[in-house]
This record gives structure tokens, sequence and C-alpha cells, in this order.
């Protein structure tokens, strides 16, 4: 294979200089290349309809001979129609061909086809538009449709890529062993390459399909294992006691399974010989912060110092109050850094940690300023890790000396996306909520709901609840978006007059929001109007109604991570989402939200309708683009890739092994041009 990549596409039958340019920019230069430029999708020929019964509106296939050859029509513009008829002795099919004057050669009259397309109906006749077709004699069973640019069709892509399979050696080198295909039941190279573009049947491309996804994944996550070079070296702060039981018992509750276990991977990983490089994936609410307490609490025992980052202030400030609580007593010093701390504190604060004198720093990324000096740092934990990028991550992890390092996070990243992102962290999940929390009802209404909305707000809290109310701007604007200022005074003025309402929003100086958010969390504020600001992390049990204004805003994930504020306590909870959009793919996808609370579904929604955009903007998770593993892959491979890739590295992490020397090359081949 690594030979095909230093072999021109030029060099191939039917390939000038003009057409081989075409091909580069497709990303094939060589022939290698081109055999790794899988189709995009196929056109099933395999089971042809008949005119009469083939679906409307859909792909599909069906078999007619041509009655009428294509007759030339010039339109205005200079466009060229052609039309042909073509008959199944039962219907006839109109077909139309825009510009193309091949098809005047190439569909004959009396001659059966089977054609691929839409079928329209216009009243009972029946019309194709430009067809995909093939004489019925010689039509493979499934075709491949490749990504196409100007000058270069999928039907000529084909034809290259079936005269480079005819290149292939009968003994063909293949980068997976035979005891890697035989471990995990995967074809070989040939017959993936061989069936993944000219498929016998359905079965062979599932087969040619499984085993070039697990080639890619596991051929990246070697590269990222490389990049990482973790398993070389050595940690130096083996935890040598795990005093996890001893947590156990300061806890005011008792640890979900899912928390222990957890708990006991990113143990293992400590007390081994290397540092920790693991990610907690946890719904909302969850329990990730009892995970991090445990960890940072065995760490400090140990003589290490731990740093927990968060996205933002409250939630840095709610995790220190948190965790001083809990850990305190057991003398454990908690110290909190923000950017809004007034300076000579920051020194105070600055020089207690360089001595030692405080044990567990929580902050936001003022954590990773230039006066913070540790003592010894030895575990490092970022919370909500997708707000952060890669680089601040490595950049609290420079804090000290190769420090064990977690990441948490809670839905936004569908797990397949998470692990190739952080392809060389290890994965945990808690896939368990704590006993006891009920299912949050939610519903998607229209803005007319308003007033019963209001009144069921006020119910709850002369029950002594509390509710969120989310608005999307903080000023009035000129779009009908609702504020966060104008709501807040119409709720006071006129709508919930008789109940204790305050606005909450990031523009606010730091001490005024922890102060309403203090307020909000001893129940001295009924109703907290406010901006997405309280979308992660903040924990106040009591609260059980939402209120998301303009809830077509905001992503599936984001909805549901600010739903995840609600729930937390013993009473049933419920979400509403306001929306006045009658666009159907948008109330399609509220609807999503009414009908689970599965984050990971959720997620995975989401990337379906909105792309992987949303997620990461702009590539910045900077990974080489994959070929045919794609964001929607099942994590089982991921995950059985990355636990492949992690043995062959610690058997042979040069990969200069001669079973793994084709590995090699393909990792060589996939980071070219890739920086980190
Ligand atoms: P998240 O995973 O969203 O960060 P938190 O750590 O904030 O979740 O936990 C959510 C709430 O659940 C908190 O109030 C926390 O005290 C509580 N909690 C966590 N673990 C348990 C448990 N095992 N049993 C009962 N309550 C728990
Ligand atoms: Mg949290």
């Amino acid at each position: 294979m690594a030979s095909l990549y230093r072999q021109e596409i030029q060099t191939l039958k039917g390939v000038g200089k003009r057409r081989a340019e075409l091909f580069r920019k497709l990303g094939a230069p060589s022939v290698g290349a081109l055999l790794r430029l899988y189709p995009r999708t196929y056109e099933d020929f395999s089971h042809p309809f008949s005119i009469r019964s083939a679906p409307l509106e859909t792909d599909c296939a069906v078999r007619a001979v041509v009655e009428q050859a294509p007759r030339e029509i010039r339109i205005h513009g200079g466009m060229v129609l052609y039309k042909a008829l073509a008959d199944d002795g039962e219907s006839t099919l109109k077909l139309t061909f825009f510009n193309n004057r091949y098809v005047k050669n190439l569909l004959r009259q009396g001659e059966e086809y089977l054609f691929y397309g839409k079928i329209t109906a216009h009243f009972l006749k029946r019309e194709m538009a430009s067809p995909e077709f093939y004489p019925s004699a010689v039509c493979p069973s499934i075709l491949p449709i490749y990504r196409q640019t100007s000058g270069l069709s999928s039907r000529m892509i084909g034809n290259a890529v079936r005269e480079t399979l005819k290149l292939l050696p009968s003994q063909m080198s293949d980068p997976l062993s035979p005891t890697l295909r035989k471990e995990h039941s995967l074809c070989k190279l040939d017959f993936a390459l061989k069936n993944i573009h000219f498929p016998t049947d359905s079965e062979s491309l599932k087969a040619a399909r499984e085993r070039l996804i697990f080639e890619e994944l596991l051929v990246l996550q070697l590269g990222l294992l490389e990049m990482g070079g973790r398993t070389r070296t050595k940690s130096p702060f083996p935890l040598q006691n795990d005093d996890t039981e001893e947590f156990y018992r300061l806890l005011p509750f008792c640890p979900t399974e899912a928390q222990r276990r957890a708990i006991q991977e990113a143990m293992t990983d400590m007390r081994g010989g290397f540092p920790m490089n693991r990610l907690i994936q946890g719904d909302v609410g969850s329990g990730k912060t009892a995970v991090a307490a445990a960890l940072c609490y065995s760490a400090i025992k140990n003589g290490m110092q731990a740093a927990l980052m968060a996205p933002t202030e409250i939630l840095a400030r709610q995790h220190a109050q948190t965790l001083s609580a809990l850990l305190s007593s057991a003398g454990i010093r908690v110290g909190l850094l923000t950017g809004s701390l007034p300076l000579a504190e920051k020194r105070k604060l600055h020089d207690a940690l360089a001595n030692g004198e405080i044990d567990l720093l929580i902050g936001t990324h003022a954590l990773i300023s230039s006066g913070v000096t540790f003592y010894r740092l030895g575990l490092v934990i970022t919370d909500e890790q997708h707000r952060f990028g890669v680089e601040q991550r490595a950049a609290l992890a420079a804090k000290g000396n190769r420090p064990h390092m977690l990441v948490m996070s809670a839905t936004p990243i569908p797990r397949t996306l998470a692990l190739m992102i952080y392809g060389d962290l290890d994965l945990s999940i808690l896939d368990e909520l704590p006993p006891g929390r009920q299912e949050i009802k939610t519903y998607a209404v229209t803005p007319n709901y308003r007033p019963r909305i209001f009144e069921f707000i006020r119910k709850h809290v002369k029950k002594g609840q509390q509710c969120y109310i989310i608005c999307p701007m903080i000023d009035e604007s000129d779009n009908d978006m609702a504020s966060v200022q104008t709501y807040t005074k119409r709720l006071q003025e006129k709508w919930l007059p008789d109940c204790r309402i305050s606005a909450l929003h990031g523009r606010m100086k730091a001490k005024e929001k922890e102060s309403i958010m203090n307020q909000f969390a001893s129940g001295e504020i009924d109703v907290l109007v406010s901006t997405t600001v309280v979308e992660v992390g903040v924990d106040v049990p009591n609260a059980t109604v939402m209120l998301i204004e303009n809830a077509e805003r905001y992503g599936l994930s984001q909805l549901h991570q600010l739903r995840g504020r609600i729930g937390r306590g013993k009473d049933a909870s419920t979400c509403i989402l306001i929306s006045a959009s009658k666009n159907q793919q948008t109330l399609a996808r509220l609807k999503v939200l009414c009908s689970t609370s599965d984050g990971f579904r959720i997620a995975d929604e989401d990337l379906k309708l909105r792309g992987p955009g949303d997620f990461f903007g702009n590539r910045q998770h900077g990974l080489p683009t994959l070929k045919i593993a794609d964001m929607m892959t099942d994590m089982e491979v991921l995950k059985k890739a990355q636990t492949t890739a992690q043995a062959i590295f610690r058997m042979d992490s040069s990969l200069s092994m001669p079973e793994h020397r084709g590995l090699r090359a393909e990792v060589h081949q996939l980071f070219q041009d890739w920086t980190y």
C-alpha cells in the first residue's frame, strides 16, 4: 500500500495532466490516495422497481426499455435539454437530462436499462430528471457515487478506481496483521478496497466498511498516542494510597455505582506508573463534582496539590463552596482564584500556593495566568472541558511536572466525537443519575401560553419552590427577542408582582453576580431572570421550573444543559420552551427535547441536525480529516480501536516491528499535514 502512495495519479491509464490536477484537487495525488477516496454513497441497482410501484421523490432504481431515444431541445440561456421516453410494458417514464450531450449516444432505442434517480409525478405522468443509468446487461448491482468536481464526474472517478484496483498485487501487504484481523473479525485490505468501491453485494460492502473504519480509527489513535507520547514518560506522582473509602464517609450521600466505577478507574490510573489522562463524561446532574472531590482527596492525602479549573466565575465559586464544605473537615485547605480577586488578596493566595499552604486551588482560567506557581501540583482537573481549548488544558498541566489530568464534560460532546478529539484520553462514563431524581417534564409551546405559565410559576413559588427564566438578550433590542432587563421589569410590575424577582447576566460585576446567586441559592429570590450564564454547573436543588424564551435560538445540547439546572432535588420539575417559530425543523428539534432526557442522544441529534460546527468552531480540535469513519460512527469501534492502539503502543511504541510497519506508514499518511 505504501508504494502506491508514491505512484503518481498521472501514471494511471486515462489520466492526463489536466485530469491529474482535478484528482489532486479532490485529495488524490497518488494512486494510493485514490484508493482511499471512498465513495460518498452508493446507488443500489440490485432491487429495481417497476415504474408504477417505484416510490416517489425517493432515490431508487427502475428497469425499463427506451421507447424514444433522446431528443435535443434548445432552451433560452444556451441550455440544452434532452428528453427521452422509457417503458416497462406497464407504464411509461419521461426522462430529462440537462446539458448532457453524451446521453444521445448512450441511450439507444429498444434497449433495456436500469435508471436510478428520484421519480416525480405530474398527474399520471411519471418523470425522472438526470438519472444515472446502465444497460441492464452490464449493470453493477451496487454503484459507487464519488464526490465529484467540475470536469471530473463520479463515473470518471469510478473508472480510474477500477484501473487502480487492477494494479493491486495479488499478495498485498496489509496494515492490519492477521492476528489483529482475526481478533476483530475483519476482512483483508484488498477485499475491503475492492468492495468499498465496487461491492459485490451489501454484505461485502458492510464487511469492507467495518474493516476500513476500524483501521482508520486505529491509525488515528496510534497517531494521537505518538503525539502525546505519554506512555513513555513515567509519572513523578504515582499515588501510594487509595483513600477513597475514607472520602466516602465525608459525603452526605452514597455514591452511585457509576461514580464508584469512575473514581476507581481514575485511581487505578494514578496508582500506575504513568500520568493519568482521563475524560469523564456524565450527563448534567450525574454527580461529576463528587468524582472530582474524591480524586482531589486522595491526591492531597498523598502529599500533592490539586487544581480545578471551571469555565465561569459562578461555577468556580460554587465548586469552591461545595468542596471546601466537604473537604475542610478533613484538614484540606481550599483556595479560590478568579480574575476579580483584588490584587492584594491575589498576592497572598499566590504566596500561600507556592509555599504549599493551599492544597486545592479552584478557579477560572485565572489559574493559568503567569503569577500562579504551585508547590507540588500533582492533579489537574478541568470542568466542562468543551468550554476550554486544547491549549488551555495544556497550559494548566504545564503548571506542574506531568501532573495527572482529569477532564470532566457534560453532554454537548457526543461520545464518538469526544473520543476523536480527546483520542489520547481514557474514557469513563457516568451513565447513572443519583437516586430519587425525577424526569423533568418538558413542553414546547407558543407565546400564547405565557399567562398560563406565569400562573403555573406562581403556584410553585407559593409552595416554596423557585424558577429560572432564560432570555437570549440582556437589553431590549429591535428584534423581538426577550431581554433580561425588560422581562424582569414586566414580571415585577405586571406578571408576577407578588414574587421576589431578580435579574442576572454576564455584564454584571462578579460580586453582584455572586450575591444574586447566593440569594437565589438561599431562597431569598423566587424567580431568577437570566441569560445563559446559569447554563453550566450551577446547582440549586430547590429550583423546579425553568422557562426558556426564544428557545429556537439555542442548540439542543445547550437547552439540555440549561434544563439540567432544574430537576436536581426531590421535587418534580418542569421545563417550558417558548418559541414563536413556525419552522418545521425548529419545532421538530424542540420536540426531541420534550421526548428524551438522555443527553447523549440529544447531543447526537444536535450533531445530526446542525453539524459538528456547533460543538467546535472551525475545526479547532484540529484533527486530521477522516475519510470513512465519521462522527456518527459507533463509539464501540472507536473504543476497540483505542484499546488496540494502546496495546500496540505498549508493545512497540515506534511501530517498528514488521507487523506494525504498515500501520506506521498509514499513521504518517494520515498525519502528514497535521499540526497540533
Ligand atoms: P454534574 O455532573 O452536573 O456536575 P453535580 O456534581 O453538580 O452534577 O451533582 C448534581 C447534584 O447531585 C448535586 O446537588 C450533588 O450534591 C448531588 N449528588 C451527586 N452525587 C450524588 C449521589 N450519589 N447521591 C445523591 N446526590 C448526589
Ligand atoms: Mg458540574
